[in-house]
């Protein structure tokens, strides 16, 4: 339902960070795995170019397991914004929806997705 690709903003909650991503969101998820559930993420993957950083205030680098994915949150407020990564086909940002600051909350459906299992 939300398939139209469009240029959303998004911050973290004090606004240091601010970023901007072009997606439809479309496949939405919500996983249940140690790091995604206590940080409540719902997340959508993005190609590098269809997202861009327009401020990068002072953050935090968290990594765990294989340290593949940068989870970088900011100091200020401790809200995380977006993560980079790499997957199978190359390099990767994962959006948290939740940060999307023109999306009205709740007007998406996210698909749970059985991470703690993987
Ligand atoms: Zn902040």
């Amino acid at each position: 339902m939300m398939s139209d690709s469009k240029t959303h903003s998004g911050s973290c909650h004090c606004g240091a960070v601010a970023y901007e991503v072009t997606t439809g969101l479309d496949g939405l998820i919500e996983c249940n795995c140690s790091h995604c559930y206590r940080k409540g993420f719902v997340l959508t993957f993005v190609q590098p170019d269809a997202f861009k950083v327009l401020k990068e205030g002072p953050q935090t680098q968290y990594l765990f397991n294989s340290h593949k994915i940068h989870h970088r949150f900011c100091q200020t407020c401790g809200v995380q914004t977006f993560a980079r990564g790499e997957s199978p086909n190359g390099p990767m940002i994962a959006i948290n929806v939740r940060t999307l600051t023109d999306v009205e909350p709740f007007d998406w459906t996210a698909e749970r997705v059985d991470g703690r299992s993987f």
